[in-house]
């Protein structure tokens, strides 16, 4: 039986998304990989409401989170942190050789504007890091504060993970003054996992000139530099059948939804599930910083959540634990990507239903 998701990624992808994954293979150095190519970059490009070039990446996010540290600091980076997705962050570009500070906040709690500003006004940094939507905690940290004290060090490169938040809540990559924006396919795009894409300023690749060794695969001098010269073509085999998936769901985003509709359902979604686990539990995150794709909730009744998953998962669902050390203090409710409301809400339902017969 195939689970409903309701996980933080990957999550359920409609069926005709996935049958433009099965299109018919094309050669990746022909026009029409050229047209493909074009067509979904130009498509992102308003998604992450950008005109930055866009670059594809066949790895997860993660991919392009190592390779965009690593291959534009040439000084020293600072990494902000409000989860677990920020400490890996840290841990990648230190495994790269990559002089790096990591700033934790309390889990929980955002990083600040305050603390931002801290640490840029030393002058240590060219580059620095935050996590758009922290998908350990549920924390969305508060971009256009942080983007108004950035604007402060404009040598300074910002590099955001927003995985798990672009095309579910708005983040204005150029208004912002965003220099490296990474999502993955897998979350609130709605699509399968095994691609990602990032917007790029050219002012970040003609720092990255500076670094001696930016790796190659994921070198973002080196995609770009195809995709410039070779118009929209790339170095290596890219994933072809993401690009078709892409092409079509981002049609389907653009024209058919509208951008601005599925902000909006997503705010719904996010605070109908507040609501709930405000009623039934609380809700994790701090006040004023929480996400709108997906929601953490406080355990404080003590139940137990790898019964609770056993449950729902007879019933068909798929609910998320907590993350590494939240594990049973808190569990993960998922409303990103192409779930309707009245999907959530059944999903609610069901959920009450289980934990009810949990505590009798
Ligand atoms: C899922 C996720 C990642 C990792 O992305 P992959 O595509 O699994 O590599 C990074 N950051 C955040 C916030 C995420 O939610």
């Amino acid at each position: 039986m195939h689970k409903k998701l309701f996980i933080p990624g990957p999550v359920d992808v409609r069926p005709e998304v996935l049958k433009a994954m099965g299109t018919p293979m094309i050669g990746h150095r022909t026009k029409d990989a050229t047209e493909l190519q074009k067509s979904v970059s130009q498509k992102l490009q308003k998604v992450f409401h950008t005109e930055n070039p866009i670059l594809l990446s066949t790895t997860s996010g993660t991919g392009l989170m190592e390779g965009s540290i690593r291959s534009l600091t040439a000084k020293r980076a600072v990494v902000f942190s409000v989860g677990a997705f920020g400490d890996r962050w840290a841990e990648l570009s230190e495994s790269n050789n990559v002089p790096t500070d990591l700033v934790r906040s309390e889990w929980g709690q955002p990083t600040t504007p305050e603390m931002v500003d801290k640490y840029l006004s030393t002058g240590k940094y060219d580059v620095f890091t935050i996590t758009h939507n922290e998908t350990s905690t549920s924390v969305m940290n508060p971009m256009e504060a942080i983007a108004e004290v950035k604007a402060k060090y404009p040598d300074v490169l910002w590099l955001v993970d927003s995985v798990s938040a672009m095309g579910g809540a708005k983040l204005e990559v150029d208004k912002l003054g965003i220099d490296v924006c990474i999502t993955s396919t897998q979350k609130a795009l709605g699509l399968p996992p095994g691609m990602s894409i990032c917007s790029v300023t050219t002012k970040a690749l003609k720092h990255g000139e500076q670094v001696k060794y930016r790796g190659s695969y994921l070198d973002l001098l080196q995609l770009y530099e195809y995709v410039e010269k070779k118009p929209y073509q790339y170095p290596s085999t890219p994933s072809l059948s993401h690009m078709f998936a892409l092409d079509y769901q981002l049609n389907y985003i653009l024209n058919e939804e509208g951008l601005e509709n599925r902000y909006s359902r997503h705010l719904k979604m996010a605070e109908i599930t507040r609501a709930w686990a405000k009623k039934h539990f609380d809700t994790f995150a701090a006040e004023g910083y929480q996400s709108v794709t997906l929601t953490n909730v406080a355990n404080t009744k003590g139940i137990s959540v790898k019964d609770l998953i056993a449950r729902v998962g007879e019933r068909g669902y798929l609910l998320a634990n907590g993350y590494g050390d939240m594990k049973e203090k808190t569990f993960r409710i998922a409303h990103m990507a192409d779930t309707t409301i009245e999907e959530l809400q059944e999903y609610l339902m069901v959920l009450e239903e289980e934990i009810a017969k949990l505590k009798s």
